[in-house]
């Protein structure tokens, strides 16, 4: 379901971030690049990534400390990986106000909920999110204020969630130039196991088997673009793809079943020299890409997680 775009700018809602990283820079960066004027904190590890995030301007205030960050914010955005999630929430629940619209943008739904509910209890301001545009280069260093111009950020509601922090968190990713839409938790952990979380696997498996064997050198001598387009997101960051994956497990491990056969099929194909099947396959595929793909795309962003 898409959200209508709304035209005011929130100016003066304080908001929290928790996770300065690319993407909770990116969220700070956007906001202020478009015309947001009001107060945004962010909850650091260090006091160097502190002094680091109010030098870059993308906040206006960053420490560690957790009572500083949160306990004046209307909104709370945890940009952590997902098995960082839990920890922080219980770093700043004893500060938070009533009120207080908690938000993420973890790749993973479930968890999140899951996690929120053992610390929060109360779920009625907790707006789950995800957005679905990023990179394969992460931390403050990789920020970009124009990441979410145009991508989709998927909200997933509860029942008991209050229309008004959905419709909060909705404008503060219209702001950053987002589209946003809603989803179920489980639906959205489920496509995204497909349209993401399997790419990449495919991604880093393809990589570290290639790279693991004798040729290593000459793989990247020799590597096609094919080779270079379609190990991009091998990049990723390993910690949050061990998270998304770890979290997302039974999603992921049926996208990997399922992929498994028709690899399998492709294989028999091939050693039984069935030509015919083999141009089937790779016509539905060109077909299915070319149809669905550039429309997709404008409004998203190439296997992100
Ligand atoms: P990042 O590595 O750029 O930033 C992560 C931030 O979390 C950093 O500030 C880091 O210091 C902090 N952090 C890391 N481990 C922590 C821990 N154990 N405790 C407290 N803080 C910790 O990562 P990112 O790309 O900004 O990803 C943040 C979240 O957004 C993740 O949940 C990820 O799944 C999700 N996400 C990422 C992308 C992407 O393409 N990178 C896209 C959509 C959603």
């Amino acid at each position: 379901m898409n959200s209508p775009q709304s035209t005011d700018a929130i100016t003066n809602v304080r908001i929290a971030i928790v996770g300065l990283g690319l993407i909770g820079g990116s969220f700070g960066a956007a906001l202020k690049q478009n015309g947001y004027t009001g107060h945004i904190s962010a909850l650091v590890r260090t006091d160097a990534a502190a002094a680091k995030a109010t030098a870059s301007g993308y906040v206006d205030h960053a420490s560690t400390d957790a009572q500083s960050v949160v306990s004046d914010a209307d909104v709370v955005l945890l940009a952590v990986p997902m098995l960082a999630m839990r920890a922080q929430l219980e770093l700043v629940k004893p500060f938070l106000k009533p009120d207080c619209v908690v938000t993420d943008a973890g790749s993973v739904k479930g968890p999140f909920v899951e996690d929120a509910r053992t610390v929060l209890k109360d779920m009625s301001n907790v707006v789950p999110g995800h957005p679905i545009a990023g990179r394969e280069k992460s931390g403050i260093d990789a920020v970009d204020a124009a990441l979410y111009q145009g991508k989709r950020v998927l909200l997933t509601p509860l029942g008991i969630t209050l229309p008004s922090a959905v419709e909060l968190v909705t404008r503060l990713w219209q702001q950053c130039g987002a589209v946003v839409e809603s989803l179920a938790v489980d639906h959205h952990d489920r496509v995204l196991a497909s349209t993401s979380h399997l790419p990449h696997a495919l991604a880093f498996a393809l990589v570290d088997t290639l790279t693991s064997g004798q040729q290593h050198e000459e793989i990247f001598r020799y590597a096609a673009g094919g080779f270079s387009d379609f190990t991009r997101i091998a990049s990723g960051d390993a910690v949050m793809w061990r998270d998304i994956f770890l979290t997302n497990k039974t999603a992921v491990c049926d996208a990997l079943d399922t992929f498994n056969l028709h690899l399998a099929e492709l294989r028999d194909a091939i050693e039984s020299e069935d030509g015919d099947k083999l141009e089937t396959v790779f016509k539905r595929a060109k077909q299915s890409r070319d149809e669905h793909f550039q429309s997709a795309i404008s409004t998203t962003t190439t296997a992100k997680n």
